[in-house]
């Protein structure tokens, strides 16, 4: 009997004791070949002696400092490392504990930056259906995963959706994907002309979506458009990259590859890799200057902001990503896994879908190819291979069941960028069984 409040309450789950690579040992001796970096998450595997040390060395030197009265050497380390690498104008780096708080931050950030510049009426955020930016009030405000928010809708903020861009589904067989994704991106232009752009302080997309629809890139051109429409009507643009980035889709950061430049940007899962809880809100100078010229006090903050420990693993982890030259490890290994996937599954009769960048790749499972049509969710599919996975010694992140009214089941895999040519094999046959054992069952 153990007094922890686990998130399901009936589950009884077994103890992880120790890491070694991609795999994580329980309590029994039993090993888990760790495909989906828990939520993608431990980009560099379970066992990364550099980053433990890094994270020793700074707790030995000095382990907590309120940025209230000192900065610290690893967080300004941090910073200047994300921003020497980090796309277009951004500039700045906020040091949070994680991703929720990363989007908190950047929904505060670009309106207080309206604010700052006197333009007080822009206070709505436009975000997309079918997406999920974290579990606090206001990030749960933007997401558009119904289930996670309908028991707490009298205290959520009103924020606008629009149709995420989701070319498996909702590509008609009329239209190219580039005139798709200038359908779907200007609904945002519609919904800002129809509210008033005067009253629209940013727009939030993941570039990837993660965990509602596993791992779906946008269309080419897209975000360019998106980022067309923000500029025309003075709308911030706001990425959450809190599961697509640092690496996982064989960039550094996601938006390299939509060739789209954002004034905020979110980032934590892989920042951190597991070794630390730690988030991150990049903004651009002008950002930045609204601020440091006008009240010169970002009106927001945590007791942890900044943490020393966190951002000596997030210093130690980002030089492993550049020195080790592991985002081209994502990028080669992942055309490696979607290869074996596509081999293993590409005909498989309730495999839809395969897709994703670099090693943050998704299948969607259908009960019928041509059709499209989903699995019923009562059935609860996507549950049910999670657990015969993890009988087989897999860990896989499916999901699905029913999300702002659309129903489906996909498996997202993400593994650690150290994941080798002979673990493709096992990640792939013990994913085949768990999908059997599903279907069967
Ligand atoms: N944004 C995205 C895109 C995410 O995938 C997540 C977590 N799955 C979050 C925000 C929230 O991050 P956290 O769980 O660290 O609060």
């Amino acid at each position: 009997m153990t007094h922890i409040f686990p998130r399901h309450t009936a589950m009884r789950l077994p103890r992880a004791v120790s890491g070694d690579g991609c795999y994580i040992i329980d309590d029994s001796g039993k090993r888990y070949l760790d495909a989906s970096g828990g939520a993608a998450v431990s980009c560099l595997g379970h066992s990364d002696k550099t980053i433990t040390e890094a994270i020793k060395r700074q707790l030995d030197a000095i382990p907590f400092a309120h940025t209230g009265f000192f900065t610290s050497e690893a967080a300004e380390d941090l910073a200047d490392l994300l921003i020497a690498h980090a796309p277009g104008d951004l500039d700045r780096v906020y040091l949070v504990s994680g991703g929720s708080e990363a989007v908190e931050a950047a929904i505060k950030l670009a309106r207080q930056y309206h604010l700052e510049r006197g333009e007080p009426s822009r206070a709505r955020i436009i975000a997309r259906r079918q997406s999920y930016h974290g579990n606090t009030i206001g990030a749960l405000s933007a997401g558009g995963n119904m289930w996670r928010r309908e028991p707490f809708g009298p205290l959520l903020v009103d924020m606008s959706h629009i149709a995420p861009c989701y070319a498996y589904r909702d590509q008609r067989d009329d239209e190219s994907a580039e005139e798709y994704g200038r359908r779907v991106a200007d609904e945002l232009e519609t919904e800002i002309l129809a509210r008033g752009p005067e009253t629209i302080a940013a727009f939030i997309a993941e570039p990837v979506v993660g965990a509602t629809l596993g791992a779906v890139p946008a269309v080419p051109g897209y975000f360019a458009r998106v980022r067309e429409i923000c500029a025309r009507y003075g709308v911030l643009l706001i990425l959450d990259e809190v599961m697509c980035g640092m690496g996982r889709t064989g960039h550094l950061f996601a938006c390299e590859a939509d060739g789209v430049e954002p004034d905020i940007l979110c980032i934590a899962k892989g920042l951190g890799a597991g070794y630390q809880p730690i988030g991150a809100t990049l903004c651009s100078a002008a950002i930045y200057s609204a601020i440091e010229t006008g009240s010169g006090l970002f009106q927001h903050g945590h007791t942890y902001l900044g943490h020393p420990a966190a951002a000596a693993a997030g210093r130690a982890v980002v030089s492993a990503l550049v020195e080790r030259d592991l985002v081209a490890r994502s990028r080669d290994m992942g055309a490696k896994l979607d290869a074996a996937l596509r081999d293993r599954f590409g005909q498989h009769p309730h495999v839809g879908d395969i897709r994703g960048r670099g090693l943050f790749l998704g299948l969607e499972l259908v009960a019928d190819r041509d059709s499209k049509a989903t699995f019923d969710p009562a059935r609860k599919l996507n549950a049910t291979i999670k657990k015969a996975a993890f009988a087989r010694g897999l860990i896989c992140y499916p999901m699905g069941g029913t999300i702002d009214g659309r129903h489906g089941d996909h498996i997202l895999l993400a593994p650690p960028f150290i994941l080798e040519e002979a673990q493709i094999g096992e990640l792939v046959d013990k994913l085949a069984g768990a999908i059997e054992d599903g279907l069967a069952s």
